[in-house]
């Protein structure tokens, strides 16, 4: 069975006291998970990392003061309705706030579960276009949410259709996590719908290894084939991820058996209820130390931290300088050894040694 309400979990082989106890986390947001996605759980093992992205815990309860209802400032910067301008020459377009999943950890789910009932309609969208067009700088849409998947193929090629009639914007991007939860959605129709002018890029978001199955592969090669970029974004989460063999396999699997770049490791958002998934920043630089250098380039996303109140992503490092002074540099290696190095540079002359 799918997991569409509530009320669908007790139909899942949860222990009966932990059902009650989740059951006002399950009414606190929503619930939803697709059969196929369900169907990776390993029911047996309490800590499945699957299960603790869709399942409800009672831990979501414990709110922080510090959390925020809008814990990256989209709305703080949402010159018209359905539409984020934070950078410069790119902007967040919400076509829906639905989604396939509803994820535990998601950083939007208030916004998610106060408006759900919207849906799409091109009207709602209207001041938001007319917003791009009348913004020349704007070169790249992101359509986010909510998930654009969710819509049908002849919405998004009405949408598709509208942004690239603006002559400025040069490319579409999708944060979506469908690839990951109902990989079977990605057909040629999908393409047909998303195919046109502009450059279109792909970010899905996989948290873990376990979510790659022969379905996601055949998805990403549908996506490839298209000739769309594919970048993935991670949410690094306390209990699912945080662990540096889980990591490693996970960013490799999504180059080699996917073709899908790791983009970013996010640092898990001030969204409230998360204290369950939150490391530390010291957690998340050192499983970054234990990446870069030991697994392909290709395969390390950059770790960042979205600032509440919405001044934008914050890359966290680590860094690789040990000490400086002037133009003499010292530098840790990947494997931890302290290496020194001078600029040769007209304002560094060659001392006597
Ligand atoms: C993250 C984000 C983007 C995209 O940033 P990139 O670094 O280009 O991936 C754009 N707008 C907003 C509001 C964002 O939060
Ligand atoms: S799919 Fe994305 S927007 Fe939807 S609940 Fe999950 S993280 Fe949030």
């Amino acid at each position: 069975m799918k997991l569409q309400h509530a009320a669908d979990l007790a139909a899942l082989p949860i222990a009966p006291a932990d059902l009650a106890r989740d059951a006002a986390a399950a009414a606190s947001f929503n619930v939803k998970a697709p059969r196929r996605y369900l169907d990776l759980i390993d029911w047996a093992d309490e800590r499945d990392p699957i299960r603790r992205q869709v399942i409800p815990s009672a831990d979501e309860l414990v709110v922080d003061p510090r959390e925020r209802e809008d814990p990256i400032g989209d709305a703080a910067h949402s010159p018209a309705p359905r539409l984020t301008h934070r950078y410069p020459d790119r902007v967040l377009l919400y076509p829906t706030y639905q989604c396939a999943v509803y994820c535990r950890h998601c950083f939007r789910k208030e916004s998610l579960a106060a408006d759900d009932a919207a849906g799409y309609a091109i009207e709602a969208l209207e001041p938001a276009l007319a917003y791009i067009a009348a913004h020349p700088e704007i070169r790249e849409v992101i359509l986010t949410g909510g998930d654009p998947l969710i819509l049908g193929n002849e919405r998004l090629e009405e949408l598709r259709r509208r942004i690239e009639a603006i002559a400025h914007v040069r490319l579409l991007r999708l944060h979506t996590r469908i690839p990951v939860v109902l990989p079977e959605r990605i057909n040629a129709g999908l393409v047909r719908a998303l195919k046109g002018r502009l450059m279109v890029c792909v970010v899905t978001h996989f948290n873990h290894a376990r979510e790659i199955t022969d379905t996601t592969v055949l998805a990403a090669r549908t996506l490839r084939e298209a000739g769309f970029m594919l970048l993935n974004q991670t949410v690094l989460l306390k209990g699912v991820n945080d662990d540096a063999e889980a990591l490693r396999t996970l960013f490799r699997e999504l180059v080699y058996a996917l073709g899908i770049r790791p983009y970013y490791l996010h640092h898990c958002d001030s969204t409230r209820g998360l204290s369950h998934f939150r490391t530390t920043i010291d957690r998340g630089l050192d499983l970054m130390t234990a990446l870069r250098g030991h697994i392909s380039g290709l395969c390390l996303p950059h770790y960042v931290l979205d600032l509440p109140g919405g001044d934008g992503k914050i890359p966290l490092g680590p860094s690789y300088v040990a000490a400086r002074s002037g133009f003499e540099w010292k530098f840790k290696t990947y494997d931890a050894k302290l290496r020194d190095y001078s600029e040769i540079v007209p304002e560094n002359p060659p001392r006597d040694r």
